[in-house]
């Protein structure tokens, strides 16, 4: 059953509503989340949430990859946030006041808090990914309980680079690529590939990309199968482990050092852009493109 109620993300149910899938569906800017399809992929995965025939949901993307990363750059995004007719949550939660405490705030509920209660979401949650998996691209798959990725799919958190900062809002990054890994890739900005991410344990699956929508629906049906109570409590089991680990407490830390990051580029800019320019700050890194960390080179040709 599909529907199409809301128009940056698709929401349908298969096998007698058992299975949720909710893909982005924002293809021509290669799934780049603006305030729009966040608010709709809130809305999605609550109802995924709150209907208790759903036992698994899958979150995969529409196009040439599964998501980019944070919309940056487009008209509608700007138009959204700052236009005449903004987005309602862009005057709500933040949005009317002023420097780092309105972006502090919008970006603790749209960026950071949404994230994290998709990690907690009542189902077991699996993202499918392809194409391209970068910055906020991460964070929207990591909040999934597994994850599966087609041959190809490449992984990359590039704002340490390309923006000055400390990495995306929701700081998963140690807890999936791991300490020293982490520090590599977001001081080089450079990416790995699904091979490596299975090796890393992050990735449970790697399928041909033509049969990726079918094969996660299989691994889906699998899990769906396990009783609701005992799935739910292995998710949460691990969930709560990596809590007392220090995972709540570290995001939160990190989310904190993200604004201070943020704070620092908007005292140093005129104009009060909160990430490094291009060119000024930082190289410019248009024309160039993504490359593997590799073993015995310093950088990938
Ligand atoms: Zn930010």
């Amino acid at each position: 059953m599909a529907d199409s109620e809301y128009r940056y993300v698709t929401y349908e149910t298969v096998d007698d509503g058992t299975i949720a899938r909710i893909m982005l569906n924002r293809p021509e800017t290669r799934n780049a989340q603006h305030r729009s399809m966040l608010v709709e992929l809130n809305e999605a995965f609550l109802r995924a949430e709150e209907d208790d025939t759903v036992r698994v949901v899958i979150l995969g993307g529409e196009g040439p990859m599964f998501s980019s990363g944070h919309d940056t750059g487009s008209k509608e995004m700007w138009e959204e946030l700052r236009g005449d007719n903004p987005h309602p949550t862009a005057t709500i939660n933040g949005g009317s006041r002023s420097g780092p405490e309105s972006l502090m705030l919008q970006e603790w509920h749209y960026f950071f808090q949404n994230t994290l209660r998709w990690r907690n979401l009542r189902k077991i949650t699996i993202a499918q990914v392809h194409g391209g998996v970068y910055a906020a691209g991460l964070m929207l798959m990591w909040a999934c309980d597994l994850i599966v990725a087609a041959e190809g799919t490449i992984f990359a958190d590039v704002v340490g680079t390309r923006l000055g900062m400390c990495g995306v809002e929701y700081f998963a990054h140690p807890w999936e690529f791991g300490a020293r890994k982490t520090k590599e890739l977001m001081l080089t900005g450079d990416s790995i590939d699904a091979e490596e991410a299975y090796r890393l344990g992050m990735v449970s699956k790697i399928f041909p990309v033509d049969e990726l929508g079918d094969r996660t629906l299989e691994f889906a049906r699998r899990i769906a199968k396990i009783p609701t109570m005992a799935a739910l409590l292995v998710k949460e089991s691990v969930n709560q482990t990596q809590d007392n680990q220090g995972f709540y407490n570290s995001l939160h830390a990190c989310f904190t050092m993200h604004e201070l990051n943020h704070a620092h580029w908007m005292v140093e800019h005129d104009d009060k852009m909160a990430v490094a320019k291009l060119g000024e700050d930082v190289p410019d890194w248009r024309g160039t493109k993504l490359k593997l960390a590799e073993r015995d080179t310093v950088e990938a040709v």
